[in-house]
């Protein structure tokens, strides 16, 4: 065909569209037909049609269970009229929530499988033909009716490829109705909105059969044996089981079976370690684990037997088990039976950067772990991390990688997804527009994710839409130009946030602010602006002063003076209810108002600058080393007072927060702290500067009349200065017969070398800064501390040298102490 052929064809191809297209103003004739046996989720489709068209059209059309005479008609779900109209058609290949939509001249249908497909296919049809968008729970958006096109002839069919959708927004759950809207199908067992996927959440669940209150004492076998130990006070659920354990197998199989039989209706089952690292290294476990390269080895062997069980009962339901931590490598040659579901967690990866953006090194491992399941799963499922879980309303820029990140799973055989966010509160950093992006992408994988945003920003706030969308580009090129690599709990320097960017950021929503020509606008502009509150408050600049006895913010403009009573204003009134996951808001107003005026001790001589805040239990938050200028505790930074800090933690028998304060004095160069606990005992810290040593001595002394056991422990958070997980660089420390590193490959408080930690006997602690030249050393009296203890999170620049006491069963007028000395490192321990 010659090249103007093309053109006369396409051309008159769409003159003929235009022409037998329906005009939405001309349909006040029409009728919406829905039959009488139609399914709950079917007649609310129709009175959703009823609605949704009225308010796109000005045209209310009457709902009727069959087709009235000399009616042009809607038929809404599958019944005897629509099966039999020139736009019949059958449901059975539609599954759950597939649609179909047909239009013809006279007659429009539209159906989709039970429960879901038909409701589903309502909303679908107003956005594809009416451009309607539902942007949250109450502002839907219709275009212009002028601007309305006619409906083309069409016969168009979707079926989601994920069957399981979940955008963990609160503002979901609240609000059922708009999350049907959006395609959400976990949220509800409301039938009338088709109720939610009979596929549940991939959680751990081995403790619910395998529980050390149960079998702890009669089979402690049935548990991980550890550093040769069958430990059974575990974090995160408890205790792994021992998977090659055949009466472990035998109970948690009978367990499943004996849950499904009771909950017939449910399509899957979570069968899943428990969250630690703790999993059983017994001879037979690590066996399976060395030839298949991973614990994944031993635990996907237990799920394989366990499904195999299940399918003899349960055919058609799947055993869903994590990839999580360390069991997400694949094994080498075990491989899935086809009932298992395999939910892949990307907990450790980096959020700015798409999951396989090759630029981003954090994420190629997960790449790894992706291609290999895909390879031997044909149902895989991702739990993948959408906020900052330490800040839920920090500005968090991962808005431009949801969209890849989810196509990225469709390639990848991904039936389920569960994108993690603020779920147990509401309002956090732009939850709006993210719980939009994020339903969207979804229900249509493989779209990118910014144009929703622009979309999304252009339709809610309107006026004042482009310094929001500048806002938002701006916080994206900057995390990007500097190359940070933020995971799921950032802290504000984490996401490239510094003073400069946090004003900008806070100066585009007061631009934002002036150019709202509503109060409704204004009010959704206020809502989206908590977020640069956050940022100047976290990282917006001004500095700690310590006067008088007191410590106070300063702001290094005036403007800025009010901003966190501002901000409690508007994150109350748009109720942001949590302020981390498991930090409600009011619990942080608490925090945000104890930092107003603090009042403050201080001790100094040549070497060292100390400055305690007695109501805050204590806490020091500053340790200057004045001939070097370093100060090793960053205690008064912008992310808040004490936020970094050493301080004296409960661990048994008492509680720190009752009450907080200490009462305080300076007697020389001794600060000495004194509490009488909630039981009436006392607690006495005493913290002296003595030439270049600072000497810590802590005395709990049981005043109750009853023996009681007390624990408690040195916390002592120091900056490293360094961001570096490379432990040549950042190193720690442990004194046995010599000095002895023990950071190497360290994750948090656990590596290869903390065996060492217990042994050592040497009583010195200590971390050494190889690149900045300056370090710690902890000195302490082997035999009376319990044990020492590290924690190491280079994303915070943080490592901890903590001393624990033992646990210790005091009589009453007894007394527990721990005792150690500081000193700073000018070199590496010898
Ligand atoms: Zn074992
Ligand atoms: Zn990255």
């Amino acid at each position: 065909m010659g090249k103007w052929m093309l053109i006369a064809g396409l051309t008159l191809a769409f003159h003929a569209a235009a022409a037998s297209g329906i005009a939405p103003n001309t349909m006040s004739g029409w009728a919406i037909v829905v039959s009488d046996d139609a399914i709950a989720s079917e007649k609310y489709a129709a009175s959703e049609f009823q609605s949704l068209f009225k308010q796109a059209t000005g045209i209310e059309l009457p709902i009727m269970s069959a087709p009235p005479a000399g009616h042009h008609n809607i038929f809404i779900g599958h019944g005897a009229a629509m099966a039999s109209s020139s736009v019949g058609f059958g449901i059975e290949k539609l599954g759950d929530e597939g649609l179909r939509i047909r239009i013809k001249k006279n007659n429009i249908a539209i159906a989709g499988g039970h429960p879901r497909g038909t409701l589903y296919g309502v909303y679908e049809f107003f956005e594809r033909y009416f451009g309607v968008r539902f942007l949250t729970f109450d502002h839907t958006y219709f275009p212009d009716r002028a601007s309305l096109k006619p409906l083309p002839r069409d016969n168009y069919t979707f079926v989601p490829p994920f069957s399981f959708r979940w955008s963990y927004y609160r503002e979901n759950s609240e609000q059922p109705a708009f999350a049907a809207r959006l395609r959400v199908n976990t949220v509800t067992n409301d039938e009338k909105l088709g109720g939610a996927t009979p596929q549940g959440l991939i959680g751990h669940s081995l403790y619910k059969w395998i529980n050390p209150e149960r079998y702890g004492k009669t089979h402690p076998e049935y548990f991980a044996l550890v550093g040769g130990e069958r430990k059974l006070e575990v974090g995160g659920g408890g205790p792994e089981p021992c998977v090659t354990n055949p009466e472990v197998l035998d109970i948690v199989a009978e367990g499943v079976i004996k849950e499904l039989d009771a909950n017939p209706s449910v399509r899957n089952i979570p069968v899943s370690q428990n969250d630690n690292a703790d999993y059983c290294r017994c001879d037979r476990c690590e066996a399976i684990n060395k030839r298949e390269g991973t614990p994944m080895g031993s635990h996907l062997a237990f799920i394989n037997a366990v499904a195999e069980r299940v399918e003899k009962v349960h055919p058609k339901v799947k055993v869903g088990t994590l990839a999580y931590w360390y069991t997400r490598h694949a094994p080498k040659t075990i491989k899935p039976r086809d009932n298992i579901q395999i939910q892949l967690c990307s907990i450790e990866c980096c959020t700015l950067h798409a999951l396989d953006d090759p630029s981003c090194k954090k994420n190629r491992e997960f790449c790894k772990d992706m291609n290999a399941w895909k390879a031997i799963c044909k149902d895989i499922w991702i739990w993948n991390y959408n906020t900052d879980f330490a800040c839920y309303d920090l500005p968090f820029p991962n808005l431009r990688s949801i969209g890849a990140n989810v196509r990225f799973f469709l390639k990848n055989n991904v039936k389920g997804v569960f994108m993690q966010a603020n779920g147990n509160g509401t309002s956090g950093e732009m939850s709006d527009l993210r719980n939009y992006v994020m339903s969207r992408c979804l229900w249509h994988p493989g779209q990118e994710s910014w144009p929703l945003v622009e979309e999304f920003c252009r339709l809610h706030y309107k006026e004042s839409a482009q310094p929001i969308l500048d806002y938002l580009t701006m916080l994206h090129d900057n995390a990007e130009q500097k190359k940070v690599h933020p995971g799921c709990f950032p802290t504000a320097m984490g996401v490239g946030l510094t003073p400069e960017i946090s004003q900008k950021a806070f100066d585009y929503f007061q631009d934002a602010l002036a150019k709202a020509g509503s109060d409704e606008v204004r009010a959704r502009v206020e809502k989206a602006s908590i977020c640069a509150y956050k940022a100047m408050i976290l990282a917006g600049g001004g500095s700690w002063k310590y006067e008088d006895g007191v410590c106070k913010r300063q702001w290094n403009e005036p403007r800025f003076a009010n901003i966190v009573d501002q901000y409690i204003d508007l994150a109350t009134r748009y109720r942001l209810t949590m302020a981390a996951e498991t930090v409600p808001f009011p619990q942080y107003v608490e925090q945000l108002k104890s930092q107003y005026d603090v009042p403050a001790l201080r001790v100094e001589n040549d070497v060292w600058r100390l400055l305690v805040l007695p109501d805050a239990n204590g806490r020091i938050i500053e340790m200057l080393h004045k001939p070097t200028g370093r100060n090793l505790i960053a205690g008064m930074t912008d992310a808040g007072l004490g936020k970094s800090s050493h301080e004296d933690i409960a661990l048994k028998g008492y509680s720190d927060a009752k009450p907080l304060a200490f009462t305080g004095a300076i007697e020389g160069q001794v600060i000495v702290l004194k509490k009488t606990l909630e039981d009436g005992s006392t607690f006495e810290r005493r913290i002296a500067i003595d030439g270049d040593a600072i000497a810590f001595a802590s005395k709990l002394t049981n005043e109750t009349a009853q023996p009681k056991e007390y624990q408690f422990k040195a916390h002592p958070e120091f900056d490293t200065a360094s961001n570096t997980a490379d432990s040549d660089i950042v190193t720690a420390y442990i004194k046995d017969a010599e000095w002895k590193k023990i950071n190497r490959h360290w994750i948090m408080d656990k590596g290869p070398d903390a065996g060492l930690l217990k042994q050592a006997q040497g009583g010195g602690f200590a971390f050494f800064n190889h690149k900045d030249k300056f370090g710690v050393n902890v000195s302490y009296d082997p035999a009376k501390i319990g044990e020492p203890y590290l924690f190491w999170n280079p994303e915070w620049s943080q490592i901890n040298l903590e001393l624990f006491t033992p646990a210790t069963e005091l009589k009453p007028g007894e007394s527990l102490s721990l005792e150690y000395t500081y000193r700073f490192l000018g070199e590496p321990p010898r």
